[in-house]
């Protein structure tokens, strides 16, 4: 099989380069390769979480969103082979290219925690971080009376940084709307130590824990569930001592990583990302490959809200290299990330790689904000499925 442009990956930046592509050269034969039939929002999840949305609004056929004049390979790919332009999928068939596109996301590592992928959708532990756990999420939140309210982030990259802390406030906001507050301790462990990596909005989440009264421990890293006896176990990076802290329920981050066909390739750097230039997208060892997304090394926060500049910045630069021509286009780091604070109020971060604030808005974004909550709410669940997605913004 041979196709002049591959895909890897039908995910937010897979399907949005793709659309972009074909909205300005119809004439391309662009394949994309995707395992799976559904399509997920997941910024929305953090919602489903909170008993906003039921989790099948996050969810639309993938055949609905590959762009008319792709092909949709569903399969699998397994390995690289760069110096023949080839990719060897599952199925052992052979793709050929002549330019490549990695899209292929983050990986979610439950083994690298201690029970709790047995733990996980009983014994009161959640996760927001997948369509299959996402459900629990509410039904734990909404049924909870009194005892420790467990939520926890991991070390290294997440999905969308903020996420892990979201959750923790609506529910907090939850506990106080259902008069059970006072019998409920809520404590958020993070292993970094700080709330935030940027400290304009920091400073303003410091705030807002305080008024909630949330316990947070910095530089915890969660390295067992103990799911009979209901105990998260941490190794605390500062001292290197272990801390065991008893919950009566948990919401856990999964610690992630880039996906382990990349990590094993010629393609990823030391860490195992997709090695890419910084402000072109384009490889630094493989010119006619680009990376995008979650499972590049774009040294920003890793959220659909970047993909969307990114998106532009590699369709520009590809176009210029199958013309031959100098790639122009850069991207400046931009990501953003809406901080659920309750529910009537959100900050929206929005940032570049030097941490500087690019705010969209005429107001200061670092205060929370209903107007804020509704964009999230509504806005861009639309922006996703009928902007991005179908190449328009
Ligand atoms: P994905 O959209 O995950 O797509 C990767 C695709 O690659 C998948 O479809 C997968 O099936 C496919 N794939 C995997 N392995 C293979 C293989 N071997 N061969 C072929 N294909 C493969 N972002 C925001 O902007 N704002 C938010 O508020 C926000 N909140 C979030 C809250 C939660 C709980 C979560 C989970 C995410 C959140 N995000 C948020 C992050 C956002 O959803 C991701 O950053 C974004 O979807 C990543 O897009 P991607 O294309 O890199 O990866």
């Amino acid at each position: 099989m041979q196709h002049n442009i591959v895909i890897v990956g039908g995910g937010t930046s897979g399907i949005t380069v793709a659309a972009q592509l074909l909205k300005y050269r119809p004439d391309l034969d662009i394949a994309i390769i995707e395992p799976s039939e559904k399509h997920y929002y997941q910024p929305m999840w953090t919602l489903v979480g909170g008993g906003m949305f039921d989790r099948s609004q996050s969810e639309r056929n993938e055949e609905d969103f590959i762009p008319k004049g792709a092909t949709w390979i569903r399969d699998f790919v397994d390995s690289f082979d760069p110096s023949e332009k080839t990719i060897v999928l599952r199925s052992g068939e052979k793709v050929r290219y002549n330019h490549l596109v990695v899209a292929a996301g983050i990986q979610l590592n439950w083994d690298q925690v201690k029970g709790l992928k047995e733990a996980v959708g009983h014994d009161g532990v959640c996760s927001n971080y997948s369509f299959q756990t996402v459900a629990q999420t509410w039904e734990y939140i909404r049924d909870f009376k009194s005892g420790t309210a467990l939520f926890t982030q991991p070390s290294g990259a997440v999905k969308c940084g903020g996420a892990p802390q979201k959750i923790c406030y609506l529910a907090d906001d939850h506990f106080r709307k259902a008069g059970v507050r006072e019998n409920v301790n809520v404590m958020f462990t993070i292993a970094a130590a700080k709330i935030f990596a940027v400290d304009r909005y920091a400073r303003e989440l410091e705030k807002v824990i305080a008024k909630k009264g949330i316990d947070v421990r910095y530089q915890h890293e969660l390295v067992e569930i103990r799911g009979e006896s209901k105990e998260a176990v941490y190794l605390r990076l500062d001292n290197e001592q272990e801390v065991v802290i008893k919950y009566d329920m948990a919401h856990v981050t999964p610690p992630m990583g880039p996906p382990n066909f990349i990590r094993n390739s010629p393609l990823s750097d030391k860490d195992g990302w997709v090695n890419v230039d910084s402000k072109t997208l384009q490889h630094k060892t493989y010119p006619e490959i680009f990376g995008i997304g979650d499972a590049s090394n774009l040294p920003t926060s890793k959220t659909a809200a970047a993909i969307r500049k990114q998106a532009p910045v590699l369709v520009a630069n590809l176009l210029s290299a199958i013309d031959d021509q100098p790639l122009e286009a850069v991207y400046d780091g931009y990501t953003s990330c809406p901080l659920v604070t309750g529910y009537d109020s959100l900050i929206l971060a929005e940032f570049d790689y030097d941490k500087k604030p690019q705010e969209t808005f005429p107001v200061d974004q670092s205060i929370p904000r209903f107007s804020m909550l509704l964009l999230k709410k509504y806005g861009l669940p639309n922006l996703y499925w009928h902007g991005m997605l179908r190449g328009r913004v």
